[in-house]
């Protein structure tokens, strides 16, 4: 029996990449695409798509008369709040890879959805999560930890989730960081902030870029560069595509993909 998802976003880069992923997978079905700003446009001109009569709707109550199971977000995080408030209280499940949501976002959505689940992942793909789960294991055998993420200039938010995610977890695992030199910035910011633990997140943008993490530890005589790179949208489908079929699995919140990967 296939999996019917709903895709909030679809008009954006990553909402588009997810309707064609999910219309690529037999095992899924793409039955709703919401984005207010594309409203009506054929799913087949915004997306690429060929699924018949599929419009793109303005709200939600598009995706309940078609039978929505799961509903994957990709679009900005006043948003996305909405619309999981939208799925909690229908009972859907939600895949969220829109970035930026707190610590208190997190409780209200534990509270929130009890009648269906909800993963949130600031990176999908595997190759991202498994880089966060190796710069976890190495923290306890460094003092001294910097974080360098890239990302395409169209990026509206800084640092990335993923960075930020990488931090508290590394900072999670150790308590043993080196304090920082630095006693004259000449240029302000020259050394990136401070994030969790003290370690140092530098963000980039750039052209061409997509997105891209170093992590670099360094002990005495010795440093580990973990670095990840993400070369196309479609390098997040693999994990959007596991997720969607799974979360049924995962009951309430679930923040990164880790618990789905069995790591
Ligand atoms: P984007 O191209 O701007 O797409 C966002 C889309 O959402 C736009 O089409 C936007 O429409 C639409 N939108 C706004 N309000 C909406 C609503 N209430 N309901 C439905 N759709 C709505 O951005 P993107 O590059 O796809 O990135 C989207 C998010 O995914 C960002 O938070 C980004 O950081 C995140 N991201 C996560 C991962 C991951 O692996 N977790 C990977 C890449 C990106 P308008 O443009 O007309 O406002």
């Amino acid at each position: 029996m296939t999996v019917r998802v709903g895709v909030f976003g679809a008009g954006g880069r990553m909402g588009s990449t997810v309707c064609r992923a999910v219309a690529a997978d037999p095992d899924l079905e793409l039955v709703g695409a919401i984005d207010p700003h594309h409203a009506g446009l054929d799913v087949r001109h915004a997306t690429g798509v060929d699924v018949p009569d599929l419009h793109i709707a303005p709200d939600p109550a598009a995706l309940l008369a078609a039978g929505a199971e799961v509903v994957v977000d990709f679009t900005v995080l006043d948003a996305s709040r909405g619309n999981l408030a939208w799925a909690a209280e229908h009972g859907v499940h939600a895949v969220v890879g829109t970035t930026g949501f707190t610590p208190d976002d997190h409780d209200r959505l534990r509270a929130s959805f009890t009648r269906s689940n909800c993963l949130i992942a600031p990176n999908f793909a595997i190759g991202a999560v498994l880089m966060m789960r190796f710069a976890e294991l190495a923290a306890p055998w460094f003092e001294t930890a910097e974080v360098i993420e890239l990302h395409h200039d169209r990026k509206v938010d800084a640092p990335s989730g993923t960075a930020m995610l990488t931090v508290s977890r590394m900072a999670a695992a150790s308590d043993t960081w080196g304090a920082d030199p630095t006693e004259k910035e000449v240029l302000p910011g020259a050394r990136g902030s401070a994030g969790p633990g003290g370690i140092r997140v530098h963000s980039v943008r750039l052209r061409g870029l997509v997105a891209h993490q170093e992590v670099l530890l360094g002990t005495a005589g010795q440093s580990l560069s973990i670095r990840h790179d993400s070369y196309d949208r479609d390098s997040f489908m693999p994990g959007v595509v596991l997720a969607v079929k799974h979360i049924g699995d995962h009951p309430g919140l679930t923040v990164g993909l880790d618990a789905f990967l069995g790591l």
